[in-house]
């Protein structure tokens, strides 16, 4: 039964378990990346994150496509992004297309769209039909997981895990250390520089500092197994009218879905759906999160069913499982010292602060500093942005690159003795740079410069 009944807690003494130059809350992508460029550029850094495993949406999330990472045919996010995709690739959990499979000669001929879109591995901001193959990668959770773990260990991150972040410890308008609950009741971390990688903005938001309420749709993704994904393609390819009409059918139970319900993964026989669209949840509302769980597994279990009648390939397909993590696009957005719009995502606006890119657009630093608290630094897809801006520009890769960028700005921070807002943005180009990823300081053919430097 609902009850507005509210009880007072009584103060408690919380152990102060660590402390660290850099405390990262959150292990998904952006804290990853966070944590590790942090520790390689010479600060102690400890990561906390609430479940047993790295990798957030990404490995938890089960979304299984790192994309916007290309500028037409350059690959415009490298560093940290790139390095977990080779670390998969060696062990065969991760798979790309060649570069002569992405030369402008080929790259949309049929024959290429044949062969990697059911990897999810195209364009699909491109206008022209078939969207052209471009640099992204199909990846195994586990395989994300596993990276993670040996990069944060190879770095000599302390790594926290089954600690929910509770509320930031805030000392002079600077963020001091964060409080988490655990197994063993609560625990305090010290930490000159905290970054906020939650995704839901947790930490800042529990400063103070300014947010917007975002909100897009949530899905539950699963995996599927036992497909024979060659006997499926063959019938989406070799008989397209009936493919079309059954696949309307599927797409109907499932109730909004992108282009294709179903992706190849590189596990064989095994697929990832990463649908359905469901609208009207609110990410931070365990009421509606729990809600989630129920209504997407009845849209997928009647499309499961349906599969195993009508689409050929799928007649012995059962489900391997749903995403322990549900499928949150946004929530908070972190309204920081500027708030990336559309129509500089759209437009390619180039900014004289850019320390890292996505697709084909900048991210100012000023978008990973919040107002109002010093010493905070915030990466990943809660970034000042607005929400439409956000919905187009908040995939693994550029979160990675976030991450990245406030790893390194935190490092030289620590440094120099000065407050991250503070930090030379010249020397955090740099720094991206000498680590192989692309701050975006100069600006591609594409982009629209209005700022002067
Ligand atoms: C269904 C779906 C499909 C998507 N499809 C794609 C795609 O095809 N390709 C692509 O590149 N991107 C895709 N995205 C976007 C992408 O997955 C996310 O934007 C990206 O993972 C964001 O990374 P992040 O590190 O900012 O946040 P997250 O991945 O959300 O990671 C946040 C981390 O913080 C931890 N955390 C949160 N709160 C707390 C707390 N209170 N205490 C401790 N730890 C906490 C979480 O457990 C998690 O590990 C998709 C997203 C969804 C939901």
């Amino acid at each position: 039964m609902p009850s507005s009944e509210i009880l007072t807690r009584p103060e408690t003494r919380v152990p102060v378990v660590a402390t660290a130059d850099v405390v990262v809350v959150g292990g998904g992508p952006a804290g990853i990346s966070a944590a590790v460029s942090a520790a390689r550029n010479g600060a102690q850094v400890t990561l906390v994150e609430r479940y047993p495993y790295l990798g957030g949406l990404a490995s938890g999330g089960m979304v299984l496509v790192l994309d916007d990472m290309h500028n037409d045919t350059e690959i415009s996010v490298r560093g940290l992004a790139m390095e977990i995709i080779e670390r998969m690739h060696a062990k065969g959990l991760c798979v790309y297309p060649p570069e002569a499979d992405r030369d402008p000669a080929v790259r949309m001929t049929d024959a290429m769209w044949r062969k990697w879109s059911r990897w999810g591995l195209f364009d699909f901001y491109a206008n022209n039909k078939p969207y052209p193959i471009i640099f992204s990668a199909s990846f195994d959770p586990d395989g994300f997981k596993q990276a993670s773990l040996d990069m944060v260990r190879e770095a000599g991150v302390e790594l926290r895990l089954h600690s929910w972040f509770q509320s930031t410890i805030v000392e002079d308008g600077r963020a001091a250390g964060v409080i988490v609950e655990t197994k063993e009741g609560a625990q305090a971390m010290r930490g000159s520089i905290i970054v906020d990688a939650t995704g839901d903005l947790d930490v800042a938001a529990s400063t103070g500092a300014p947010f917007a309420d975002g909100a897009y749709i949530v899905t539950t993704v699963s995996r599927m197994g036992g497909v024979d994904t060659d006997e499926a393609e063959r019938f989406q390819f070799e008989e397209p009218e009936r493919f079309a009409e059954i696949d309307r059918q599927a797409r109907r139970l499932i109730g909004g879905c992108w282009q294709h319900w179903w992706l190849k993964t590189p596990l064989p026989g095994i697929v990832w759906c990463n649908c359905p669209h469901m609208s009207g949840f609110d990410g931070l509302k365990v009421a509606d999160l729990t809600a989630a769980e129920f209504e997407g597994r009845r849209r997928m279990q009647a499309v499961l069913e349906f599969a195993r009648e009508h689409v050929p390939g799928f007649e012995r397909a059962y489900f391997v499982d749903f995403a322990p993590q549900t499928g949150v696009r946004q929530t908070r957005l972190l309204e920081g010292e500027y708030v990336v719009t559309k129509r500089d995502v759209k437009e390619r606006v180039h900014f004289h602060d850019s320390v890292c890119r996505g697709r084909d657009y900048y991210t100012p630093y000023r978008a990973l500093l919040p107002q109002g608290v010093d010493q905070l630094l915030v990466a990943g897809r809660h970034y000042s942005a607005t929400s439409q801006a956000q919905k187009i520009s908040r995939e693994i890769p550029p979160c990675m690159a976030m991450g990245e960028a406030a790893g390194i700005a935190a490092a030289q921070a620590l440094d120099a003795g000065i407050m991250v807002r503070d930090v030379d943005v010249r020397a955090i180009q740099k720094q991206m740079r000498a680590q192989g990823a692309d701050p975006g300081d100069r600006p591609a053919a594409n982009a629209l410069v209005r700022e002067a430097a």
